[in-house]
C-alpha cells in the first residue's frame, strides 16, 4: 500500500488510546523483516532510519531511505518512514526530499537555550513541508551553561513541567522522555516510572515517545502504554534476534558460504521479534 505518514499513524493510536512501534533500520533485511513483521499482526509500523544507520552506509542517505520506501510501499501492512537522532541540520533537511515523513530532531548535545532555538527552527522548517517532528528533553536540571541530562542516561527522568516548559517553546510534535529505559539494552530488565509517564502524559500536550524499548518487559511496555506513551522505539531488540540466529546458523554449518543461507533465518527472526513487539500494543 501508499506510504502512509507518521503523524497519521500517531493520530490514530491517540484516538486509541494505544501506540505505534518504530523499528530501527539498518539493512534491506530489517526493513523486509519489519514488513513482514507489521503483516504478520495485521498493523502499522514506523520504519525509522538513524543518523548512526546513515553513517553505516559511507554516509549516504539515499539508498537506505530508496529501499525502505520501496518495502514499505510493496507492503500489506500501513508503514511510514522516519529519520531517528538527527544531529546533522544538513541530514535534517534532506528527510522530506528522500521520503520521510517525520524526523526525531536530536539537539541533546546543546545548552538548553541553544537546545530550544535549534529546534524551535528546526520546527518552523520541517512544518512548513509539512515533516512532523519529534525531540526528546532528559533533564534540565545541570548548571547554567551546560547541557541537560541526556534523556539515554541511566536514572535521568523528566521533570513533566520542564516538559510542558519544552515543548511549548519549541512546537515539537512529539516527546521523547526519560522514564527508566535506555538505549541498547540486549536483556528486558528494565523498570519504568509508570506514575511518572501519567504525569507526563497529563502535562505534555504532545504524544509521548519511549525510546530503548528493547530493554523493556513486555507488560511494562504494556503499561507505559496505557499510562500514555504513544510512540514506542525498538532498535537493538532486532539485532539481538538477526545476530542470534546468524550465529546459530553458522556454528551449526560452519563451511557456509552463501550468506542467503543465513540472512533468511536472521530475517525470519526479526520479523516474529517485531510481531512480538506489534502484539503488545494490541491493547
Ligand atoms: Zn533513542
Amino acid at each position: 500500500m501508499p506510504l502512509t505518514t507518521t503523524g497519521e499513524l500517531i493520530a490514530e493510536a491517540r484516538q486509541k488510546r494505544t501506540a505505534v512501534a518504530a523499528f530501527n533500520v539498518i539493512t534491506l533485511e530489517h526493513a523486509e523483516a519489519i514488513a513482514a513483521g507489521a503483516e504478520r499482526a495485521g498493523a502499522p509500523a514506523i520504519l525509522q532510519i538513524s543518523e548512526n544507520a546513515v553513517k553505516f552506509h559511507g554516509g549516504s542517505l539515499t539508498a537506505v531511505a530508496a529501499a525502505a520506501r520501496a518495502v514499505a510501499e510493496t507492503s500489506r501492512a500501513p508503514l511510514s518512514l522516519h529519520l531517528d537522532h538527527v544531529v546533522s541540520a544538513d541530514l535534517f533537511r534532506r528527510a522530506h526530499a528522500e521520503g520521510f515523513s517525520s524526523v526525531m530532531f536530536d539537539a541533546s548535545k546543546l545548552t538548553y537555550g541553544e537546545n530550544v532555538k535549534a529546534t524551535a527552527q528546526a520546527v518552523r522548517w520541517g512544518h512548513e513541508r509539512g515533516l512532523w517532528v519529534e525531540a526528546e528533553l532528559g533533564k534540565v536540571g545541570g548548571k547554567e551553561g551546560e547541557p541537560p541530562l541526556d534523556a539515554h542516561a541511566p536514572g535521568v527522568r523528566t521533570d513533566p513541567a520542564e516538559a510542558r516548559a519544552y515543548v511549548e517553546s519549541t512546537g515539537v510534535d512529539a516527546l521523547a522522555v526519560a522514564v527508566g529505559s535506555s538505549h541498547a539494552m540486549t536483556e528486558r530488565t528494565a523498570a519504568l516510572d509508570h506514575e511518572l509517564i501519567t504525569r507526563l502524559a497529563t502535562a505534555v500536550p504532545v504524544p509521548l515517545v519511549l525510546h530503548g524499548s528493547s530493554g523493556v518487559p513486555d507488560k511494562e511496555i504494556r503499561a507505559a502504554v496505557r499510562a500514555g506513551m504513544r510512540k514506542i522505539n525498538v532498535g537493538t531488540a532486532l539485532n539481538t534476534a538477526f545476530t542470534g540466529a546468524v550465529r546459530a546458523f553458522l556454528e551449526a554449518h560452519p563451511s557456509a558460504v552463501d550468506p542467503r543461507k543465513y540472512l533468511v533465518p536472521a530475517r525470519e527472526a526479526m520479523a516474529g521479534t517485531v510481531a512480538h513487539f506489534l502484539r503488545q500494543l494490541e491493547g
